[in-house]
């Protein structure tokens, strides 16, 4: 599943091809996705100039000049394929296709159909029903230590739980807790409430880090963002513990101090964690 630094490379390289264009053509391959599609999507689109993006949790905004904002999710596996003027062969789980006045396309594949594309007014995009939830942006300077403790006082999840609630802070995924619960050395089965003072300073500043450190290894121009066989994004990590049960732990000297890393099972997903530095 595409995470959010995964969401805002996409969102960058759509935005390197398409911002500032006029959508020439516009197709709907199908009625629906997670959801039906907006009545007249296509109508909508066609004729409308791009005028910019802006990521919010998972989802992408694309602004259109009319006053519509089209929201995208990519859901469990879907993706943006991007090409130059030339032939565009619609290939299947392609639901949606955009051509560019200067013939650039865009196509939305999605095969397992969990992801979502929707219209809402740019001017009242927090209302809609998807993101009037969420929490704070985690990269944003809103979120801060003081904050995170207040959302988590008195919750007696544990910390993991409460983190992938995308009303404490949007749009984290269970890899990025992993990975900043441990550079933050705080224990994924701590109780969330107990996480404030120093403790929040540290997960603050290494959630906005690890995101950070993302981010920026998926490149800056267009050529970063797209891939040779046209699609956007990058998925390349190298992780600290998710993923790496029983390697050793990059922290520690090595057993009998720290196993390496452990798993365990928490709400039915893994958590991956050292458990001699994670308290
Ligand atoms: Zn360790």
């Amino acid at each position: 599943m595409p995470e959010l630094p995964e969401v805002e490379t996409v969102m960058r390289g759509l935005q390197a091809a398409l911002e500032g264009r006029v959508i020439r053509r516009a197709a709907v391959h199908r009625a629906d996705l997670r959801r039906a599609f907006p009545p007249g999507l296509a109508a909508r689109l066609t004729g409308a100039r791009v005028t910019g993006f802006r990521r919010r949790a998972k989802y992408i905004l694309m602004r259109l000049d009319g006053g519509d904002s089209v929201l995208f999710h990519l859901g469990m596996s879907g993706r943006m394929l991007i090409g130059p003027a030339g032939v565009h062969d619609v290939p299947r789980h392609e639901h949606l296709t955009l051509e560019t006045e200067d013939g650039w396309w865009v196509g939305f594949i999605d095969p397992r159909r969990f992801g979502c594309i929707d219209l809402v007014a740019t001017a009242a995009e927090d209302a809609h029903g998807l993101l009037a939830g969420l929490g704070p942006e985690p990269l944003d300077a809103a979120f801060t230590p003081a904050v995170l403790s207040a959302a988590l006082a008195g919750r007696r999840s544990p910390i993991k739980a409460a983190l992938l609630d995308q009303g404490t802070v949007a749009g984290l995924g269970n890899i990025y807790v992993c990975e900043a619960l441990f550079r933050a050395g705080i224990s994924p089965r701590r109780l969330a409430g107990t996480v404030a003072g120093a403790r929040a300073v540290r997960l603050v500043a290494e959630i906005k880090a690890t995101l950070t450190e993302a981010i920026a290894a998926g490149g800056s121009s267009l050529r970063d963002y797209v891939r040779p066989d046209g699609e956007l994004g990058y998925f390349q990590h190298a992780w600290k513990v998710y993923g790496r049960e029983g390697e050793a732990c990059e922290r520690c000297p090595g057993p009998p101090a720290c196993p390496g890393v452990c798993r365990i099972v928490q709400s039915g997903r893994s958590t991956f964690y050292c458990r001699a530095t994670q308290r």
